[in-house]
């Protein structure tokens, strides 16, 4: 294993690797560009292909070739030594059974089913039917192929039979999401005490990883599909390998488009997504069967931080997906609204009608303030003072979420325009909003998100390095390091920082207990010409970290208003919280 590792690496270079993802330019030895893990302006991402390393010093993070992909495509050591493994033409060696064998075995399982349904498709006369329904959605024989499109027939076990004539348990089949345990009284039926196939007279639609490895199934009935005591779709269940929380469907396709024209475009089904690629629009994903999730904007924020989102959204209602679009607001996503035009057409439906209507819904998207003006003035009566009240408990919640200023004075008259009433009036219910509503569960975690996400985890770590390297430039820097001080540091900073001081004659000679990666990096640090030595480099460090100690306790604190149940306690936490917010910009 480890001497793959090492063959991996020697044929395949840091820079052609890092290269393909992150545009670098030549900086001396090293190459420099955007960080692609945080948001930034100026450069602070290298690649040293002297040390065969990267590292951002802007977030902190760093590492080998397997690193960057493993954060790049946000997969696991094990995929992404498969995805190098490939790119350097090597074959793996049989991988230590014990680790991989039950993911990789589910993953053998997951596209031996999904080569039996696209075989059933179009086969037998239920197959014909499945793609002729297919084809008449307009979905291409080319879409088919590329999204390995199929149908489970209508049996109790014919994949189940099927896997295990390849060797495979029953019981693994389940584990993959397959198939279903029956209950163990009922026994006798039809089915049987065996475990029997999940998906049955279905078209199946594949849903895969970031590496195109199927993990997991959405199914459709396209017979009978008005039949009340049917499930249109079902998927696969949370699994070692599938967890829908985590998987945007399509964006193994798109993600490359997504980066490129810094937009992701959001559907809510299958067919939506496929139909958008096939039609070009291939920055288009859909989130299937649950609503927005904190983990889905977390990897969207890998590729882009502007959403195209072409959803039905019920304004009014507290739903799933506007609590989900609330958390992508917070989180610092530009977010637009496709524009699908009355009868709440689907992008699928719009597609088949007319791609050009599609490509005119995208770019008379709105901002999603305006969205929020439009829908919920056609909704509700402006004239009636009802009406009035409604839209503003909709839409100044909306505008209190709003952290610009002047954008939110911008809203405020405007409301105050469309509903003609006074510009006080409004700002005084702004103001009525209570905080807690503000700070509900949901944007409480935004907050803290928010407060890591400025903060990613590197970002202490760096502080603390960057503060040794500029110490062995100059070991004069030491001074400049309190007692006080210490405390920001965590231990390992902390006793390095001691015994330079024990050997201030020669702190250099404290590097000798230091792992080489750590000495790689502290190197590079210092080779770049990245930052200005001197005192002031270090106070700023100091400051940045004594932030830091601040956030930490902001975490914290809103950890506890959440498990808090107390009203009234609660809203002390909640005026602690944001105090000490406050405290931190003044930092
Ligand atoms: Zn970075």
């Amino acid at each position: 294993m480890d001497s793959q590792i090492e063959e991996i690496k020697s044929k395949l270079n840091v820079l052609d690797v890092v290269g393909g993802y992150v545009k670098l330019t030549k900086t001396g030895v090293n190459y420099r560009g955007i960080c692609p893990f945080h948001s930034e302006k100026g450069p602070s991402f290298f690649v040293s292909p002297s040390r065969q390393m990267w590292k951002c010093f802007g977030c902190g993070k760093g590492g080998d070739i397997f690193e960057f992909i493993k954060e790049i495509e946000g997969i696991e050591f094990g995929d992404a030594l498969r995805l190098l493994a490939n790119k350097a033409g090597i074959e793996l060696k049989k991988e230590n059974p014990k680790v991989v064998s039950e993911r990789k075995r589910l993953y053998e399982i997951c596209d031996l089913s999904c080569s039996f349904f696209e075989k059933q498709l179009g086969n037998s006369a239920y197959g014909k039917e499945a793609k002729d329904y297919l084809l008449k959605r307009g979905i291409n024989e080319d879409s088919i192929k590329k999204w390995r499109l199929g149908y489970s027939p209508d049996t109790w076990q014919g994949l189940s039979d099927f896997l295990v004539g390849r060797g495979y348990a029953r019981e693994e089949i389940v584990k993959a999401g397959l198939a279903v345990q029956p209950a163990s009284r009922q026994g006798g039926s039809e089915k049987g005490n065996n475990p029997y196939d999940r998906f049955r007279g279905r078209i199946i639609f594949p849903i895969f990883d970031l590496n195109s490895q199927v993990i997991g199934f959405g199914a459709r009935v396209f017979k009978d599909a008005d039949k009340k005591e049917t499930a249109k779709y079902i998927n696969t269940p949370q699994t070692l390998l599938y967890d829908k929380s985590n998987i945007l469907y399509g964006l193994n396709f798109a993600k490359v488009a997504v980066r490129k024209k810094n937009q992701c475009v959001l559907t809510e089904g299958y067919t939506d997504a496929i139909m958008c690629h096939q039609a070009g629009f291939d920055n288009t994903v859909a989130v299937s069967g649950t609503a927005l999730t904190p983990r889905h904007l977390n990897i969207l924020k890998r590729y882009s931080d502007n959403l195209l989102l072409s959803f039905d959204m019920d304004v009014a209602g507290d739903t799933a997906t506007k609590k989900g679009i609330n958390l992508a607001e917070s989180q610092g996503f530009n977010i637009k609204i496709a524009d699908t035009y009355a009868g709440a057409k689907d992008p699928a439906e719009i597609i088949l009608e007319n791609p050009g209507n599609w490509e005119q819904s995208v770019k008379n998207a709105r901002a999603i303030m305006e969205f929020y003006f439009d829908s919920t003035f056609a909704k509700f009566d402006k004239k009636d003072p009802k009406g009035k009240k409604e839209i503003g408990k909709i839409i100044l919640p909306a505008i209190k979420r709003l952290q610009n200023k002047i954008e939110q004075s911008h809203w405020v008259q405007k409301l105050s325009e469309k509903l003609g009433v006074s510009q006080e009036a409004v700002l005084a219910e702004l103001k009525s909003i209570k905080e807690e509503s503000v700070y509900s569960n949901v944007l409480l975690n935004t907050r803290i998100a928010e407060i890591k996400d400025v903060l990613p985890a590197g970002r202490k770590k760096l502080l603390e390095d960057k503060i040794v390297s500029l110490v062995l430039r100059d070991p004069g820097n030491l001074n400049l390091i309190e007692e006080s001080h210490h405390c920001f540091f965590c231990d390992k900073t902390k006793n390095l920082i001691e015994n330079m001081k024990k050997n201030s004659n020669d702190p250099t000679a404290v590097l000798a207990s230091i792992s080489k990666e750590e000495l790689d990096g502290l190197s590079l640090m210092a080779e770049v010409d990245y930052q200005d030595d001197g005192p002031d480099e270090i106070q700023l460090c100091l400051s940045q970290l004594k932030d830091i100690e601040l956030r930490n306790k902001l975490v914290d604190l809103s950890k506890s208003v959440k498990l808090e149940s107390d009203e009234q306690k609660r809203e002390e936490l909640i005026k602690e919280f944001s105090q000490k917010a406050k405290e931190l910009h003044q930092v």
